[in-house]
């Protein structure tokens, strides 16, 4: 039995990390000074979007993409239900409906046929579909040349949850979020690839919207005098929206800076990880392994395993229980959201509305996968896992 204990992600930081905020730290500028829009430029570079805005989660960037995109009551947002909450809730924080459409089998993201289905549901209903919120889950990107072609057929807004996938790569292009959608949303929590602690950022290239968004970022607040009704003096800032405070501070910022720098060596490791789960489960029957479309590079937030539960007449609970005495932490992404109470009681979604989502959260666990992870631990997690289920036939 091992002392080290394992979750499925963990931040990893170094001594030029902790250096970075401590000069922020000993600064005049602990929130709203220059680290912010160095942070958001980097980001921008590194992503290649035109503006970038950097909030204190992505929830709150979610919530400032409804707002800057101009979401309102009774407007239609259509997720996967394979996501995070926040996906499908920033719909209803501007008091949009959320419907959801199915996920495709090989690769857990939005299927645009479902999708298809589901908007000329609702065009048979004369309504239109406002936006989509796809989600490059895993980290592996969404089919976006068809989710491109459906926005030009049908006229909606494409926001792309890229929370997942920073490091993936899309036709070999690095750069794709912003070349299929309209607004990108990141979330740097602890988990996910760089961190900084709490943080988000909403990417995009159309100037007036990351504006838009900049405003409602802070309190709704604005000092631009194209959009001032009158100028008292240089104190003089109007509200037109109201707005939340939705900043995060420089000492974050510069640890998301330090952080970035590292994201591709970061990448490389967690392909690596990948490469050894794909060996070690890809040949036994009991598994599927997450596949990679011959388009994608894949970024590994996480390694989605499905076990075959109900074929193997195995618990899913007593095999969480086994995994937890051997120190590891498994998690699970995600359950279905239409089957939250919240959402079964708002809109009437039941069990059976999204079957592939349904049946790939039962088999659905995730397993370690993040940097530092060595050939030890990795041999120690795979024979674990084995282990578990040999012990329970
Ligand atoms: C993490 C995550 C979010 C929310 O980000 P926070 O920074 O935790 O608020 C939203 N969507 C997805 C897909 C995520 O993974």
């Amino acid at each position: 039995m091992k002392s080290k204990t394992y979750s499925y992600g963990k931040q990893n930081i170094d001594h030029d990390d902790i250096e970075r905020v401590v000069e922020v730290l000993k600064s005049d500028w602990l929130t709203q000074g220059p680290k912010v829009s160095e942070f958001e430029k980097a980001l921008s570079e590194k992503f290649g979007a035109q503006y970038a805005a950097a909030c204190s989660n992505g929830t709150a960037g979610l919530h400032l993409i409804a707002l800057g995109l101009g979401w309102s009551r009774g407007d239609v947002i259509i997720t996967t239900p394979i996501t995070f909450l926040a996906s499908a809730n920033c719909a209803i924080y501007v008091g949009a409906n959320v419907d959801f459409a199915d996920i495709d089998e090989r690769y857990y993201t939005i299927d645009p046929e479902k999708l298809e289905e589901k908007i000329k549901y609702y065009s048979a209903k004369n309504i239109n579909v406002k936006a989509v919120v796809a989600v490059d889950y895993a980290g592996h990107p969404c089919d976006w040349e068809a989710l491109k072609s459906l926005k030009k057929k049908y006229g909606f807004q494409l926001v792309n949850d890229f929370c997942h996938a920073p490091g993936a790569e899309y036709k070999n292009d690095y750069h794709y979020a912003l070349n299929y959608a309209d607004a990108v949303n990141m979330s740097f929590h602890p988990v996910k690839h760089f961190t900084t602690g709490e943080g988000g950022a909403v990417l995009s290239n159309d100037r007036e919207f990351i504006d838009r968004v900049k405003t409602f970022r802070t309190h709704g607040a604005t000092k631009d005098p194209r959009i001032l009704e009158k100028i008292d003096g240089p104190w003089y800032y109007e509200m037109h929206d109201v707005g939340f405070n939705y900043r995060i501070t420089d000492f974050q910022c510069a640890l998301g800076i330090s952080q970035l720098k590292k994201l591709d060596s970061f990448i490389t490791e967690r392909r690596k990880i990948a490469e050894y789960y794909d060996k070690f489960f890809e040949n036994d029957e009991r598994f599927v392994i997450p596949r990679v479309d011959e388009n994608s590079k894949h970024a590994y937030h996480l390694y989605p395993l499905q076990i075959k539960f109900d074929e193997l007449g195995i618990s899913k609970k007593e095999f969480f229980d086994k995994m937890k005495e051997k120190n590891i932490f498994l998690q699970v992404h995600y359950i279905p959201v239409h089957l939250q109470p919240f959402y079964r009681k708002k809109f009437g979604f039941k069990e059976g509305d999204f079957p592939i989502a349904e049946i790939f959260y039962k088999r659905e666990v995730s397993i370690p996968i993040y940097p530092g992870l060595n050939e030890e631990d990795l041999e120690y997690i795979t024979e674990s896992i084995v282990g578990a289920l040999d012990s329970m036939k």
